[in-house]
C-alpha cells in the first residue's frame, strides 16, 4: 500500500527568521520527489533540532500519495507522536467557496506547528519516539472521524469529508461519490498505515502508545459541540479504555507549569480502528494545548512558548 521513496535532506545553516528561537542549530530541508503527481515536490522545513540521527545525507522516510509521513524513533519506543491537523496543504481538493475563504477556513481549522512540536519533542526525547504526521488539512480529509454514522460531527458537516466549515458555512457540495473516492484514496490508506504503525511497536515492544498532539483556538469556534465546557492551557484527552490512570498521570506531571482538564473542551484519545477497544497494549492519550500558549492566533507567528510546550512534549514521551 505505501510507497517508500528516498528523501534527500540537506543541513542548511542560515536559519529562517520567521522562527528566531529556532534560529541556533541546524535547519534541515527536506524534499521529497514525489511521484503524485508527476514532477510535483513536496518541501518542508524541519525544526533545529534534527529529526534523524544523520547530520545529512538521504534518508528515507515513507509516504502514500503525499497524505501522510513518517519519521522514525529509536527501535525500541513504542511511542508514536500522532500530528494529524498541522498541514495547510489542500491539495486534490475542491470547494465552493473562493480561494481566500479557504485561507479563512484554514487559519482556524489547522493545528499550527503542532508537527514542529513534535518534531522538536523527538529530538529532546531521550528515547527518540516516532513521528506520524497528516501532510494534507483536515479540510480534504479528517483522518480522525469515525467514517461512519458514528460520527457525531456529522451533525455540523464535518464528519471525515467536511462539507462545512470552522463558522458551519458551506464548503462542498453533498456528494457521496466523491466522499467515497476521497475515503478510499486518502482515509483508508492514511488508517492502515497507522494501523500498520502501531502493529510494528507493538511486534517490537510489546506495546504502543499513541500521543496526539492537536492545538486549539482559545475562544470557541461555532462549529464547536462542546464548547461551553472549560478551555484550559493543555486538554488532555483519554479513553475508558485506552488510557490508563498512569498515563495521564505522566501527562499531568510533564505539563505541570500549565492550567490542565481532562476531556474539556474536547475529549477522546485517537486509536486506529482495528485496536479500537480491542487491544489494551495500545494505549493513547490526546494533547490539545491552547494556541495562545505558543503562537499568535489565529495562524500568526510561533512564540517563545513553543519551545516551553515541546519541552514539556519530551518529557511525556520519556515517561510513556
Ligand atoms: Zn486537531
Amino acid at each position: 500500500m505505501a510507497t517508500t521513496v528516498t528523501v534527500a535532506a540537506t543541513t542548511v545553516l542560515a536559519g529562517r527568521p520567521r522562527w528566531p528561537t529556532w534560529a541556533v542549530g541546524d535547519f534541515r530541508e527536506i524534499v521529497i520527489a514525489n511521484p503524485f503527481p508527476p514532477g510535483a515536490a513536496m518541501v518542508t522545513t524541519l525544526g533545529a533540532v534534527p529529526p534523524f540521527g544523520a547530520k545529512s545525507g538521504k534518508q528515507e522516510i515513507t509516504t502514500d500519495l503525499m497524505t501522510y509521513a513518517i519519521f522514525p524513533g529509536t527501535p525500541d519506543s513504542p511511542v508514536i507522536l500522532h500530528v494529524p491537523h498541522a498541514s495547510r496543504s489542500v491539495a486534490g481538493a475542491e470547494f465552493t467557496i473562493s480561494p481566500s475563504e479557504v485561507a479563512t477556513e484554514l487559519d482556524h481549522l489547522t493545528d499550527a506547528y503542532t508537527d514542529m512540536i513534535a518534531r522538536q519533542a523527538a529530538g529532546a526525547s531521550a528515547s527518540r519516539p516516532w513521528i506520524f504526521e497528516n501532510r494534507l488539512s483536515r479540510l480534504v480529509v479528517d483522518p480522525e472521524r469515525f467514517p461512519d454514522e458514528s460520527e457525531e460531527m456529522r451533525a455540523v458537516g464535518m464528519g471525515a469529508v467536511y462539507t462545512h466549515g470552522y463558522a458551519r458555512r458551506r464548503l462542498r457540495s453533498d456528494d457521496p461519490v466523491r466522499d467515497e473516492a476521497l475515503l478510499r484514496t486518502h482515509f483508508r490508506p492514511y488508517a492502515a498505515a497507522m494501523t500498520d504503525l502501531v502493529g510494528e511497536r507493538l511486534a517490537a515492544t510489546g506495546r504502543a502508545v499513541v500521543i496526539d498532539v492537536h492545538s486549539y483556538p482559545a475562544v470557541a469556534l461555532p462549529y464547536e459541540l462542546h464548547a461551553s465546557g472549560p478551555r484550559p492551557e493543555i486538554c488532555l484527552g483519554s479513553d475508558a479504555f485506552h488510557t490508563p490512570p498512569v498515563l495521564l498521570e505522566a501527562a499531568s506531571t510533564a505539563f505541570s507549569r500549565f492550567k490542565r482538564y481532562v476531556n474539556s473542551p474536547f475529549a477522546g484519545a485517537y486509536v486506529p480502528l482495528a485496536h479500537y477497544r480491542r487491544s489494551p497494549e495500545v494505549t493513547a492519550l490526546m494533547i490539545e494545548i491552547r494556541r495562545d500558549q505558543y503562537m499568535i492566533e489565529p495562524a500568526g507567528a510561533p512564540t517563545a512558548g513553543l519551545d516551553v510546550v515541546a519541552a514539556a512534549l519530551a518529557h511525556l514521551v520519556d515517561a510513556a
